[in-house]
């Protein structure tokens, strides 16, 4: 192999989902020979027939493109994908067990399944967010399977943790900030470089380290992030009691460049596949070690509080009791530029309404089938199909999800289309001086009203 990073890899990628998706589809765009292995039929089924099973932007033609030029491969044969790559990618789900941990079954049965069917050298790489030790249980399942064969054939085991963003998972993984390689063996970190040399034409963004620094680092990583939203929606509800705005302390911190811009938004609480079960994985973690992660411990409570600050604000307005109201409710995804309705935090606004009396109409972008999968039929909950629809005969708008389709509505025909022209804001889209000009009662997340 030589190593200027335009070597074709035989590459296969076990679960086929956000993450392995985009994972495979990257990789075959440079030239890669790329496999992608998955245990649901029905996902394969629809990759085959042309389309793809989450919405994510520029993916879709981006696995055309691969899948025409004969790169990019699906399949439910797990002997097949073992006989593929020299490189298997772990890149199934790891959900929260009952008491918060990671579940690592999807990711042991990918393992073994590589242990029983191996036959040449193989680079086992975790792409899955996965607790600090799972290298070495992988590395103990798949030896266990080889010797329950006699099969001596070498393997090494290497931890990749993904850091895209669902919405911008092509570009992320197109254009990294950094790549985590956590490898201890020679061979597997040379085969790491030359797939993600193209990557990274500034070959510092590739860090390289020891597997339990690269397994920790993920989940550091999103552990911060949370910790920077559940602070700035802490300092949101003490801003509204205060008189103060946080929108202008918002801009006043992130100036700082220690400080910074980013995740500094207050709103309705994080949600979404990866905050909160990182956040509870990673204290699980400690806790097994002994270790109470305080400051972690307060950034999941007042999350959790704050996925009600919609509801508390609603019933301040209209009284426990919510019967013969009907909310317009925009915004389904966890969050703007994907379909993923994992712990939204509009599910728990439409069953705070519903579980009241209310009922409630809502309309998403791009997450209405994801939605009506993942929320099912519920009395009081019907589905729009524009935000105008959504609108009509509610006796308030409630925005959830800060898509840009609903940052410059026409405030005239809301408020014709409302019964009363009232807007709970849970992304703090709109100008409350504005809002008020425009003859609105308006209820944003930590701003002062004019
Ligand atoms: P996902 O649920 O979208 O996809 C996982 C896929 O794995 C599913 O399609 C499932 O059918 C398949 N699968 C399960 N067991 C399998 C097996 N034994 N063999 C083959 N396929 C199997 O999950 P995701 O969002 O892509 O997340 C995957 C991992 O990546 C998780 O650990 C997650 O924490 C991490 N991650 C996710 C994101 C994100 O934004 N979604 C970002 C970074 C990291």
């Amino acid at each position: 192999i030589s190593f200027d990073g335009n070597v074709t890899m035989r590459i296969t990628i076990i679960g086929t989902g956000y993450v392995g998706l985009v994972t495979g589809t990257c990789l075959a765009e440079y030239g890669n020979d790329v496999l992608c292995l998955d245990v649901d039929p029905r996902k394969i089924e629809i990759l085959k027939s042309g389309g793809i099973p989450i919405y994510e932007p520029g993916l879709e033609e981006m696995v055309k493109r691969n899948v025409e030029a004969g790169r990019l491969r699906f399949t439910t044969d797990i002997e097949e994908s073992v006989a593929h790559g020299t490189i298997q990618f772990i890149a199934v789900g790891t959900p929260p067990d009952e008491d918060g941990s990671a579940d690592l079954k999807y990711v042991t049965a990918a393992a073994r399944n590589i242990g029983k069917h191996m036959t040449g050298y193989k680079v086992i790489v975790d792409k899955s967010t996965v607790p600090v030790g799972t290298a070495d249980k992988v590395k103990a399942a798949i030896a266990e399977e080889l010797a329950a064969r006699d099969n001596t054939t070498s393997f090494a085991v290497v931890s990749n943790p993904e850091f895209l963003k669902e919405g911008a998972a092509v570009e992320d993984f197109m254009r990294p900030d950094r790549i985590v390689i956590g490898v201890e063996d020679d061979t597997a970190r040379d085969l790491m470089h030359s797939i993600y040399a193209p990557f990274v034409r500034n070959h510092d963004r590739i860090l390289y380290m020891d597997v339990r620094s690269a397994e920790l680092t993920k989940y550091a990583a999103n552990a911060m992030l949370a910790t920077r939203i559940s602070f700035m929606n802490e300092l949101a509800n003490l801003a509204e009691k205060l008189g103060a705005d946080i929108e202008f302390v918002r801009k006043g911190i992130g100036s700082d460049p220690r400080i910074g811009y980013h995740f500094l938004y207050p709103g309705v609480g994080y949600g979404g596949s990866c905050f909160p079960k990182d956040v509870q994985a990673l204290q699980r973690t400690a806790a097994e070690y002994g270790q109470n992660l305080e400051i972690l411990n307060a950034v999941e409570s007042v999350n959790y509080a704050q996925k009600s600050v919609l509801i508390h604000k609603i019933i301040q307005r209209y009284g426990e009791n919510l019967k013969g109201l009907h909310f317009a409710l925009w915004g389904l995804s966890f969050k703007p530029n994907t379909d993923d309705m994992r712990e939204a935090p509009s599910r728990i606004v439409i069953d705070g309404l519903l579980a009241r009396g209310a009922t409630v109409t809502a309309y998403d972008p791009v997450a209405m089938h994801e939605a009506q999968r993942a929320i099912g039929e519920k009395t009081g909950l019907a589905y729009a199909d524009s935000p105008k629809q959504a609108l009509e005969s509610a006796d308030a708008l409630v925005v959830v999800t800060e898509w840009k389709a609903f940052r410059s509505p026409d405030f005239d025909e809301v408020k014709t289309l409302l019964k009363q022209p009232v807007i709970f804001d849970g992304r703090n889209l709109y100008e409350p001086e504005r809002m008020k000009a425009e003859g609105f009662e308006y209820y944003p997340i930590g701003r002062k009203q004019p």
